[in-house]
């Protein structure tokens, strides 16, 4: 499946983009790993050993990776603590996991939405030999990653028997559909954990190229994005975050979304209101290629000096 019928690809060779790629290489080589892991989702994973179990985690750990992030890794603990070690055993027996997960709640979730989700997602394990075979699967035959997310989501919410239509929105937001174009921040994410080289936040699981991933892009990076003049729309997308990705290739063509992240833990992140504040931005880690950094907003986007067009799509290898 296309996303929108043609995409804009920023220039290639630029002072600009020069300066960009050193100042995203700066703040990768900066960022302490241990700690910032510590903060984020991805330490649930972690806690699991085999391969199995850790892509179960993930696949729940990205799912619940919304809202505050405190709320988030004490929900995570909870989870944890009724499901056990050994989440691919637990996951065979769908009763054993709506027990353990009573009374569960988890913003638009209840316990029993997280149950299915591993129920659907142990049976697709069982049909594949992995999660990660069945993604790999939908992603061979020229299939684009937009294609396979697609594929796998239906494959684990068949499975699931998560019913999208109903009062709650819980099941539908657990999967969310990424037929309509959302920038399906969640999915993208999972799948970075998942496929990304090892290097202690991402695991290397899955045998697909780094090369096809997607930039997961939530209200933070589209926030960092916009400042350096990376996209000019005014919500994140699908469009929005294969865009991005494009200029995160020329960086790195075999593994662009290696500066996420580091850019999802830059100190300022909770502090920048997008325009020059002084106390703010004379210590942020991007300010010589941030369109606010110098405090005149005159800075022009690399977005605004499009040169080229390409079909979408083209992100397929
Ligand atoms: S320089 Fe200022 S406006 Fe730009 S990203 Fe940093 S904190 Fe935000």
């Amino acid at each position: 499946m296309t996303v929108g019928a043609r995409r804009m690809l920023p220039i290639l060779a630029s002072g600009r983009l020069v300066r960009l790629h050193q100042a995203l290489d700066a703040v990768r080589a900066s960022c302490d790993v241990g700690a910032r892991r510590r903060l984020d989702p991805v330490a649930f994973v972690h806690r699991y050993r085999a391969p199995l179990d850790q892509e179960l985690a993930g696949l729940l750990a990205s799912s619940c990776a919304f809202g505050n992030v405190t709320t988030i890794r004490a929900k995570l603990d909870d989870v944890g603590v009724r499901l056990g070690s050994e989440l691919s055993a637990i996951a065979e027996d769908r009763d054993a996991l709506c027990d353990a997960m009573s009374g569960f709640r988890h913003r638009l979730y209840v316990g029993e939405d997280l149950a299915l989700l591993v129920y659907g997602a142990r049976i697709v394990q069982r049909r594949f030999g992995s999660l990660g075979d069945a993604f790999a699967s939908f992603l061979s035959g020229g299939s684009t990653l937009h294609d396979a997310l697609i594929a796998f989501v239906d494959e684990v919410r068949d499975a699931s028997g998560l019913v999208m239509t109903g009062e709650r929105r819980g099941p539908a937001h657990l999967l969310p559909d990424p037929r309509g174009g959302s920038a399906s921040k969640r999915l993208l994410l999972y799948l970075r954990w998942m496929v990304r080289p090892a290097d202690g936040i991402d695991l290397g699981l899955w045998p697909v190229s780094p090369a096809r991933l997607v930039i997961p892009v939530d209200v933070h990076v589209h926030k960092l994005a916009t400042n350096l003049g990376l996209t000019q729309a005014r919500t994140p997308s699908w469009r929005v975050a294969e865009d991005i990705t494009d200029v995160f290739r020329r960086f790195d063509p075999e593994d662009p979304v290696k500066y996420d992240f580091a850019l999802c833990h830059l100190g300022m992140a909770g502090s920048c209101s997008s325009r020059f504040v002084r106390e703010v931005c004379e210590s942020c880690a991007i300010r010589n290629v941030c369109r606010h950094g110098d405090g005149s907003g005159r800075r022009s986007s690399t977005a605004q000096r499009v040169r080229a067009k390409v079909p979408a799509g083209h992100d397929d290898g």
